[in-house]
């Protein structure tokens, strides 16, 4: 399966582009495979669930359950349109696909449903259709195996690299024991890792694993089936996460291949050191601010304009940090720009980023 790298870049899939990813904008392809409706969401939107081989594993995955997370969506695309080229990979899995379980969410760019309810929150209650509906598929098609698939915020990095990929095997209570389920999602997950250390050394994490039962992860590890979280992550100035699509559909691969050829690597999965919150968009440095030098830090917002993501930059933090790695660094130390104190965090920073000559992101 390593010629998916060499393939990716020419799949039909690779039609599917840019941050804003709908129902609509994946339907044409969704219809390519045998799916069904099995929902609707809140605001009446269809929820379509993909089914593909007809072997004895069976594995759920879901993609943007929360709606602005769309990258693995675009992987999880790439994935079929490879695995359809390559049936032979899917001879020991029957998998069932949602692309996307929070349609409203992800026509409205927001990480919540229409109710603005956490679909990840809702495990227990499932107050919602959406949710309802996934546990509801859970309990029925009784999956071996599930694959929760997100993005995560920009923030995240593995020591002072950032982390474009991060993992985690949900715990099943409190005292975070290693069950069975468990013990098997830390191995794939391990496997996994092993995989990605040759092409993106040191940008792997793992997650907190602090229980709570309220996550379908968690829910889903407690019921005794593995379960995997994947997050995509930022990587320099990627905003569109190209490469972190070519490596998160990688991963899915690879995950299918650990569980097929049963090779389970746990121990690895327990050296990955965990994300830390290292990383922010851009900082500057030294920048004159009334009589003294400050750093600063600017976070993009995602804003839905015209069926496009604006990236909008906005003064995160300032003072001395040290400690804090840039996906972007710009020093203006000697440089004549000088920055006003009465700009408040959390106000909107364009003028200064033109000032800076930032780029300007949209997707
Ligand atoms: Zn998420």
């Amino acid at each position: 399966m390593n010629d998916f790298l060499a393939i990716q870049p020419q799949l039909k899939s690779q039609k599917i582009q840019g941050r804003y990813i709908t129902h609509n904008a994946i339907e044409s392809i969704v219809m390519q495979f045998p799916n069904k409706l099995i929902g609707t969401s809140v605001e009446t939107r269809p929820i379509q669930a993909i089914d593909i081989g007809s072997g004895p594993v069976k594995v759920l995955m879901w993609s943007q359950m929360h709606g602005n997370e769309s990258t693995a969506t675009k992987a999880l695309v790439d994935v079929l349109c490879y695995l359809q080229q390559n049936p032979a990979f899917l001879a020991a899995f029957t998998l069932k696909v949602i692309p996307i379980l929070n349609p409203d969410g992800a026509a409205a760019y927001t990480r919540v449903n229409a109710n603005e309810v956490d679909l990840n929150r809702d495990a227990i209650e499932q107050s919602q259709p959406e949710s309802k509906l996934l546990v509801d598929l859970f309990h029925t098609f009784m999956p071996d195996y599930c694959f929760n698939l997100h993005d995560q915020r920009t923030i995240f990095g593995v020591h002072d690299n950032p982390c474009m990929l991060s993992f985690l095997s949900p715990a099943a209570d409190e005292t975070k024991k290693r069950t069975t389920a468990r013990e098997k999602a830390m191995g794939v997950i391990g496997y996994i890792k092993n995989a990605l250390q040759e092409h993106i050394p040191n940008q792997v994490g793992r997650y907190d694993d602090t229980f709570n039962p309220n996550c379908m992860g968690d829910f889903f590890t407690q019921q005794g089936t593995p379960t995997l979280l994947f997050e995509a992550g930022q990587v320099g100035q990627d905003y569109v996460r190209l490469e972190t699509r070519k490596w998160y559909g990688y991963s899915i691969l690879k995950a299918l291949e650990s569980i097929s050829l049963a090779l389970y690597m746990p121990a690895i999965y327990q050296e990955i050191p965990e994300v830390a919150k290292s990383f922010v968009d851009v900082l500057i440095k030294n920048i004159s601010s009334g009589n003294r030098t400050v750093d600063i830090a600017l976070q993009y917002v995602e804003v839905l304009k015209n069926d496009e993501i604006i990236f909008v930059p906005i003064l995160h933090k300032m003072g001395e940090l040290a400690s804090l790695n840039g996906h972007k660094t710009v020093d203006v130390s000697g440089k004549n720009i000088r920055f006003s104190e009465e700009l408040a965090l959390g106000s909107n920073a364009l003028e200064l980023s033109k000032l800076l000559n930032l780029t300007q992101y949209s997707h």
